[in-house]
């Protein structure tokens, strides 16, 4: 595997596991056994009902546009071969948004609203990023 260089997720004690599952292909996210809300960026408390009782749920990897940028610029040297590129918001079928680059397509047939699907990077050994391609 050639080596990496574009800066990587920090792994810490609360996002060990988002990113073991990330590593085996899974997107799974916090699910609060209380209320049942699914919630993303990791956190150890429920936003809805303050609980701190989860488990990490398998969601379906499939979402759609509801935002996205074009850089046109590397604000990071690594990038400088990468412009321009794609960073979106995916809004999941169950519910909560994440920032990730939509990939496998041209910029200009990006729409909001696109049906997307996660598929993973696998850039280190440790991390794979997931990154959303168009439904084909
Ligand atoms: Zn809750």
């Amino acid at each position: 595997m050639a080596p990496y260089e574009k800066p990587l997720p920090v792994i810490n004690e609360d996002t060990a596991l988002y990113w073991e599952y990330s590593r085996r292909h899974e997107l799974r996210m916090q699910k609060c056994i209380a209320c049942g809300n699914i919630r993303f960026p990791v956190s150890i408390v429920c936003p809805e009902c303050h609980s701190l009782d989860a488990e990490w749920t398998k969601l379906s990897g499939k979402g759609k546009v509801y935002s996205y940028i074009v850089f046109h610029q590397a604000y990071h040297p690594s990038y400088v071969n990468e412009i321009p590129y794609i960073v979106g918001i995916i809004e999941l079928d169950e519910g909560p948004r994440m920032e990730s680059n939509i990939v496998g397509c041209d910029i200009e047939d990006i729409t909001i609203d696109m049906p997307v699907e996660v598929v993973f990077d696998d850039v280190t050994e440790e991390i794979s990023l997931p990154k959303f391609k168009p439904v084909s």
